[in-house]
């Protein structure tokens, strides 16, 4: 992970609107970490200017929203993966013992959030993943695939998305801003 710098404000939410505080990490080539408010002057040694615009990433949902979507996201993941389970382009053995997971397990399972795979081989199209970075890639892109699919049928726009682009903006006495992406 390489290091970053942050602005602090408060940013509609994209489900219901309300304002929540969001941190918008953004990256300068030359960072550490540092904290900025919304609207407060940064020191000119941090060597930002007046002018400048930043590509920056932060979450785009309030905490309510945010809970939401991760209780939904973890449904329809757990579907998705048991119908791949039930298409036959999906095995997953217990590493341990060998034993295959049904699609009625993964449906079933209550772990409190998402499916766990740890302890679990993934077999995707007959290769497993783990001796190959570009069946994992396919792999985990069809399961992207179907998880923004099922998130959007059930109403979120972005899909399996949590985060969101936003404009850092460097205005006059270097006062940082958050903007929408245009
Ligand atoms: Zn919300």
């Amino acid at each position: 992970m390489g290091m970053f710098r942050t602005v602090w404000a408060e940013v509609p939410c994209r489900k219901c609107g309300a304002r929540f505080g969001v941190g918008v990490q953004f990256k300068t080539g030359d960072d550490g970490l540092e904290d900025y408010e919304e609207g407060v002057a940064i020191p000119p040694e941090h060597g930002l200017v007046p002018g400048q615009t930043w590509e920056g990433i932060g979450q785009r949902y309030c905490k309510d929203c945010r809970r939401q979507h991760q209780d939904g996201y973890a449904d329809v993941e757990k579907e998705a993966l048991a119908s791949m389970v039930e298409a036959g382009g999906l095995v997953l053995t217990h590493k341990k013992t060998g034993d295959t997971v049904e699609a009625s397990a993964i449906r079933e399972s209550d772990s409190g959030g998402r499916f766990d795979t740890v302890g679990l081989e993934i077999t995707w199209r007959g290769t497993r993943t783990t001796d190959n970075n570009e069946v994992w890639s396919q792999f985990y892109g069809s399961v992207k695939e179907r998880v923004d699919a099922g998130m959007r049928e059930r109403g979120w726009a972005a899909g399996g998305e949590q985060y969101d682009d936003w404009v850092i903006i460097i205005a006059d006495e270097c006062r940082p801003y958050v903007g929408e992406r245009l």
